[in-house]
């Protein structure tokens, strides 16, 4: 086996964003592949997922931890914030309310989170065409302004899912080296 099973480290991985943008359909989609219809805040607490993902010739650990019914500015704890190594902070392109949230959300991540974190914005059900309120232009002129990365994904049909997390994992371990 190519792969060396160097790096130990776990890195911590929030999803952040207002609820109903799909955090958890999409840590659900990139753990099991599937897509389950249907709001899981009020079943799924904060829990986290340990996935590896092979960056090159290594392994990145990734402890992905989802947030619900903490989703509302300020509530989210500060200390949650601090040993993050990664945050993927999502809104939803079918509501302008979660985009127009992003400011405070990234506000706060300032505020409290490390400054090395490493930070992708997402803009997720980009499978929702005609339900479509937020323009990809719109979310990647704000990622580029507070020089953050960004995707737009789908839980439901998987579109930059595996991506997304791939792309954080491989920032991590290059601020690593
Ligand atoms: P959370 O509150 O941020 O964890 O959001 P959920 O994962 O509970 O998702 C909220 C709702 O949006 C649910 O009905 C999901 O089925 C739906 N949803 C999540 N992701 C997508 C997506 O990529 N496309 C579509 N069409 N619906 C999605
Ligand atoms: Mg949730």
């Amino acid at each position: 086996d190519v792969i060396e099973d160097t790096n130990q480290r776990l890195h911590k991985t929030i999803l952040l964003g207002d609820s109903g943008v799909g955090k958890t359909s999409l840590l659900v989609k990139f753990d099991t592949g599937k897509f389950q219809p249907g709001n899981f805040s009020a079943t799924v607490g904060i829990g986290f997922t340990n996935k590896v993902v092979a960056v090159d010739n290594s392994r990145v650990k990734l402890q992905i931890w989802d947030t619900a019914g903490q989703e509302r500015f300020r509530s989210v704890t500060h200390a949650y914030y601090r040993d993050a190594h990664a945050l993927l902070l999502l809104y939803d392109v079918t509501n302008k309310t979660s985009f127009d949230n992003i400011r405070a959300w990234l506000g706060e991540i300032r505020e409290y989170a490390q400054d090395d974190v490493v930070i992708m914005l997402i803009g997720n059900k980009c499978d929702c065409g005609g339900d479509r309120l937020v323009r990809r232009e719109d979310g990647e002129r704000l990622a580029k302004e507070y020089n953050v990365a960004f995707m737009e994904t789908s839980a439901k049909n998987g579109i930059n899912v595996d991506l997304a997390f791939m792309a954080i994992a491989r920032e991590l371990k290059l601020r690593q080296s």
